[in-house]
């Protein structure tokens, strides 16, 4: 049937018509707000590239995860800023590491918000890189320990040397109360590793949502400034993903679901709403999508100049995400976005 028999601008013409009809609806209860959690008392400095972002000290971060838990967005993700960095992460798996803190400050307070933490390394390393860097091939963490990395040398980043630490911060990090364990470092192997690790410590109901598909991405600009992370030397397409790649896309998330994950990730979103739509179709688990530092900064750049309308583009942004099949959305704007659909 077609014109003038079928008018698609029938179910146009009111707002309640639209929304009758409408396929896709954005609600706070899929919304993950990424929190940034540093040393001292008090402290709240706002990321010079991300308005309205925040380093925020342990007493902060709880305010700001009960602002976010009141607002009906039921989960954050933290990661930390820690006192000092070295060569073996010891800030990320430390008993009283920075997230840990917050971790168990958060879940005191507001026992209900689910606290997802994100496992990596690159906050915590001196060089910046997500595992360790070593010139040669090492055979287990003292090797590497004992072989420091230079900037001036050929360097790897090692992978199975590396999923010990991962492993071991995952379980520190379930410890201290983070209800979702959400590796981002793209080593080989880094699930299988950290289900062992948190089955032997007896952590076997805590879930993992793997950043299955993380691009080596342009798009990470400002948060390489918000987490201090950025690489000392060389960059991250040794181990983060080939933009290009769909396919291969695929594979890691296959991996990650052969390996025990619970949940999928993809990220950045906006740029790689392909690749969320083709992991929908062809896989059941729960699928998150990070809009990551550089979507957030572009859109809030243009609307500072005035070039578009900030509200409409944010939840368009949102809604892209959500229409691509992300079920669950992590945003720097699920407060925001929160009020605005409230
Ligand atoms: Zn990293």
């Amino acid at each position: 049937m077609a014109f003038p028999i079928t008018r698609l601008r029938r179910l146009r013409q009111s707002e309640p018509m639209r929304s009758l009809v409408r396929e896709t609806r954005l609600t706070p209860e899929s919304f993950v707000y990424p929190m940034f959690v540093c040393p001292g008392e008090g402290v709240r400095k706002e990321v010079r590239s991300m308005p309205g972002v925040f380093n925020l000290s342990v007493d902060q971060a709880v305010k700001e995860a009960e602002q976010t838990h009141s607002l009906g967005v039921p989960s954050v993700i933290l990661f930390g800023l820690p006192e000092k960095k070295d060569e073996v992460a010891t800030g990320a798996w430390e008993e009283n590491g920075i997230v840990q803190q917050a971790a168990r400050a958060i879940k005191r307070e507001i026992p209900e918000l689910i606290i997802m933490g994100d496992v990596c390394l690159c906050e915590y390393m001196s060089h910046g890189h997500c595992g360790i860097v070593r010139a040669s091939r090492p055979q287990s963490l003292g090797a590497a320990v004992a072989a420091p990395p230079s900037a001036t040398t050929e360097y790897e980043i090692v992978n199975d040397a590396s999923l010990e630490i991962l492993a071991r911060t995952a379980v520190s990090l379930a410890r201290a109360g983070v209800d979702i364990i959400a590796p981002s470092d793209m080593m080989d192997g880094r699930v299988a590793a950290i289900r062992k690790a948190l089955d032997a410590a007896g952590l076997i109901n805590t879930p993992i949502l793997s950043y299955a598909a993380k691009f080596a991405s342009g798009f990470y600009g400002p948060f390489r400034e918000a987490a201090d992370s950025t690489p000392q030397f060389g960059d991250r397409r040794s181990y983060q993903m080939d933009g290009a790649n769909l396919r291969e896309a695929m594979r890691e998330i296959e991996l990650d679901i052969e390996e025990g994950t619970d949940m999928i990730m993809v990220k950045p979103a906006m740029p790689y709403l392909d690749v969320i739509a083709a992991a929908r179709q062809r896989f059941d688990l729960p699928l998150a999508a990070y809009q990551v530092s550089g979507e957030f900064a572009m859109i809030e750049a243009a609307a500072r100049n005035n070039w578009i309308d900030r509200e409409r583009v944010m939840l368009e942004s949102l809604q892209s995400i959500r229409r691509a099949g992300a079920s669950i959305i992590l945003t720097y704007y699920a407060k925001e976005a929160a009020k605005l659909l409230g």
